[in-house]
């Protein structure tokens, strides 16, 4: 008899927040690899960035999944885990700067979606849990300086994270750590840098850096007013992971023996300013930048210490950023022509907050609790102080 090699196990996979950015590239490589996807958000499916039909989509409103896709929903979080062999936990409510400095008590809500997820991937016996973590676990402390040395995995302690959005990361990943420990769920967890690329957010609020800047150039561009309009003084320096080195991270890491958060995120350093040279380059453009100041311009420096994924993979991302901004660039710019021309493209060239991202007062905009050195704490020195100043002013 010839013989035949096996055919791999089709197994089911979750993916949470499926609707998203991330999520929506991850689901198109599960079902490229011949896998059953149950995939899962919040959002009404037709604001999902990739809708992939051979999937079994739960949605938000609007669809016909009775369930729904709200993962804060234990009920529905049991269900897509029944007789799954791996959840990727990826929901979250999210977005760039702008929305996770004006918005923390949403971005800590996401513990709901990763506590019923766990529990309910736990309780199902999955094989492995995946979860999301970022490079907002990091401690301020260690990212003070543009020139900052890069981020090894250590450096989330002691405990100095981004108020709001990375304290809730934080306390995920250790929740991911104590089932693993104690329950003996088969837990993986990755810190992701900035990661970009086509079919993710590039207007609205939630857009991070790479798309926004994307989008404001080709705003410049399309309306003639050769303009730009970037958040706080330029020299603040990140590292950019391009989608396809995220998603191939997420598999190795998945299939790993890895059993501590490790950085998943490119090393290559650039400031804001450069990323703006960039796309300028990519444009042909040269444009004025006006520099908002005031802007949530997050921590001076950060970039990924890529030595451990090395060590563990003998792998790290590597797709260049001109190269990924380059897809990024194009992609934006179909989507943009199709939505703005002449006089509504020029208000694209500046950012807004995300809806819903009024400012709540509270801690951090509420006067009193800013002179409480306790809640100060982790808060960064800018936050608010702008609506108290004003605030004081009409007294
Ligand atoms: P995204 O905002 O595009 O996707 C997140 C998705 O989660 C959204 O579509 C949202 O509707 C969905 N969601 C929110 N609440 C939900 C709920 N209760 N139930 C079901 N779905 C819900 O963001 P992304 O860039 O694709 O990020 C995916 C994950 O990676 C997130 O956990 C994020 O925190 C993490 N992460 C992303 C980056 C990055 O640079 N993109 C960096 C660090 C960490």
């Amino acid at each position: 008899m010839p013989y035949t090699l096996p055919v791999p196990r089709k197994k089911t996979i979750v993916i949470t927040g499926a609707g998203g950015f991330i999520g929506g590239h991850l689901a198109r490589h599960s079902l490229s690899l011949g896998h059953h996807v149950r995939a899962a958000d919040i959002k009404p499916l037709r604001e999902w960035y990739q809708v992939h039909k051979d999937a079994e989509n739960f949605a938000g409103p609007g669809t016909p999944a009775k369930l729904g896709g709200d993962c804060r929903d234990y009920s529905l979080c049991r269900a897509l885990c029944k007789g799954a062999s791996e959840v990727y936990q990826l929901a979250a409510d999210m977005g760039g700067m702008g929305f996770i400095e004006n918005n923390k008590a949403l971005c800590m809500l996401s513990v709901m979606t990763n506590t019923h997820m766990l529990l309910a991937a736990q309780e199902a016996g999955v094989d492995r849990f995946f979860y999301a973590s970022s490079a907002c676990v990091y401690s301020a402390d260690k990212q003070r300086d543009p020139n900052i040395t890069a981020l090894k995995e250590a450096d989330a302690y002691p405990a100095l994270p981004e108020d709001g959005y990375g304290w809730e990361k934080l306390f995920s990943e250790r929740m991911c750590r104590h089932f693993r420990e104690d329950f003996g769920i088969h837990t993986r967890v990755a810190r992701f840098h900035n990661v970009y690329g086509p079919h993710g957010t590039w207007d609205g609020g939630r857009e991070k850096a790479p798309a926004a800047v994307c989008r404001k150039v080709i705003a410049a561009v399309v309306s003639g007013k050769h303009e730009i309009e970037v958040w706080g003084d330029g020299t603040q320096t990140r590292s950019f992971t391009y989608i396809d080195d995220c998603i191939k991270g997420i598999d190795l890491i998945t299939h790993s023996k890895i059993l501590e958060p490790i950085n998943l995120g490119s090393s290559e350093m650039v400031s804001i300013n450069q990323l703006v040279d960039i796309a300028e380059d990519i444009a042909g453009v040269r444009l004025k930048r006006n520099y908002k100041l005031d802007a949530p311009r997050g921590v001076a420096g950060r970039n990924s210490d890529n030595a451990k994924i090395m060590e563990y993979l003998g792998w790290q991302p590597s797709t260049r950023l001109r190269d990924g901004m380059e897809a990024t660039y194009r992609w934006i710019h179909g989507e943009f022509v199709k939505k703005y021309r002449g006089k509504t493209a020029a208000k694209q060239t500046v950012s807004s907050f995300a809806h819903g991202s009024r400012p709540i007062p509270g801690d951090g905009y509420n006067a009193e609790s800013q002179r409480m050195k306790t809640w100060r704490q982790g808060i960064p020195a800018t936050y608010g102080k702008a609506k108290a100043v004003k605030k004081k002013a009409k007294r």
